[in-house]
């Protein structure tokens, strides 16, 4: 894979921004560099190369610092991709369906042609699907989204291999829901691949949502062009720290996590005691994909009595996606399900 070749000339051209902490990073009494005000808690800019996150990361993930970038979300990280890579109106991506909704409209935002192939019914590639994706011309990136959302299921490793091996561009491993699967991440294969990026988050496992942080794992030569074109200061002060104070707590989440794994069995077995409840998917994410009878009757009623479901029917014909809550919500959850069988008898 030739990097240089992938990217957008104007990216590879363009000098990127110099902030006042690029320019100045040592020890000083008298900051009078960046037009801050020297009042207040939050007057300074935060470090724009989060180095304190970076290296805890990396003893965390196991992965040098220079392989990670972090985002405003993952979804920052997606959208960023697509500005480095694609020329807007001329290259495309590639993505397979049904699967999460931001890489379509990040598509779109860029004015990118994003080529979609349907899943199998297991909702995993096969070897005809890559073959299928191999075929396409002018593509520069393909998402791939395992544990996928908003299905839940892990993509074949065998089938994503053949990829990473045989595609001219940049593979996007999206792990949103890494640490509620059985699988190794696709981290730990960087060095066999230079063209894969892997996308993890702060959001769900870290229990981070509202702090926006996301983490792209990739050839430092792919980091370096994401840090080149992000804005500036994209990851605040306060979500660096609220990112650093988490990971001294993995401990918590680890317990956290294994809970919301013990939850979603459970969840599974209940679940498919409902007659009305046709399937429930195979899922290693912290979600269950189930298909009704009467998706939008079920989710009414849920939503009468207070519990709010993702109905996914246009994107699934019949399916309701269901996220694992505390063992309290799951069972209020329960609970309704369980009036719900009563009036459908
Ligand atoms: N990838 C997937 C598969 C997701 O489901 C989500 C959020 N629902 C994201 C990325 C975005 O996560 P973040 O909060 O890090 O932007």
């Amino acid at each position: 894979m030739k990097l240089e070749k992938l990217v957008r000339p104007n990216i590879l051209k363009m000098m990127p921004y110099s902030s006042s902490r690029d320019e100045f990073k040592g020890e000083a009494q008298v900051f009078l560099d960046a037009n801050e005000s020297p009042f207040g808690k939050l007057n300074r800019y935060p470090d724009p190369h989060q180095v304190t996150l970076k290296s805890k990361i990396a003893n965390q993930w196991n992965v040098k610092a220079n392989q990670i970038f972090i985002g405003n979300g993952s979804d920052e990280i997606i959208d960023l991709i697509f500005r480095i890579f694609c020329t807007p109106g001329v290259d495309k991506a590639l993505s397979f369906v049904p699967t999460y909704g931001m890489y379509k409209v990040s598509a779109q935002l860029n004015d990118v042609e994003m080529v979609e192939i349907p899943l199998n019914k297991g909702f995993d590639v096969d070897e005809s699907i890559i073959d299928k994706a191999l075929e396409e011309r002018d593509v520069k990136i393909i998402f791939l989204c395992s544990p996928n959302n908003p299905t839940g299921n892990i993509l074949s490793e065998e089938c994503i291999t053949r990829l990473l091996k045989n595609f001219d561009g940049i593979v996007v491993m999206d792990e949103a829901y890494a640490q509620f699967s059985n699988q190794p991440s696709w981290s730990e294969k960087l060095a066999d691949f230079p063209n894969l990026l892997v996308s993890q988050t702060f959001s769900k496992a870290w229990s981070l949502a509202a702090a926006r942080v996301g983490i792209a794992f990739g050839n430092p030569e792919i980091i370096k062009l994401l840090t080149k074109v992000k804005p500036p200061y994209n990851v605040s002060e306060l979500n660096q720290k609220a990112a650093l104070d988490i990971l001294l707590k993995s401990a918590r989440i680890y317990q956290n996590t294994l809970v919301l794994k013990s939850e979603r069995e459970k969840m599974i077995a209940a679940l498919n005691g409902y007659s009305f409840v046709k399937r429930v998917f195979p899922t290693q994410a912290n979600f269950i994909l189930i298909s009704v009878a009467k998706p939008q009757k079920l989710y009414q009623f849920l939503l009468q009595n207070g519990i709010i479901v993702r109905n996914r029917s246009s994107q699934i014909d019949g399916c309701l996606r269901i996220s694992i809550g505390t063992k309290k919500e799951n069972q209020t959850l329960i609970k309704a399900l369980d009036r719900f069988k009563k009036l459908e008898k």
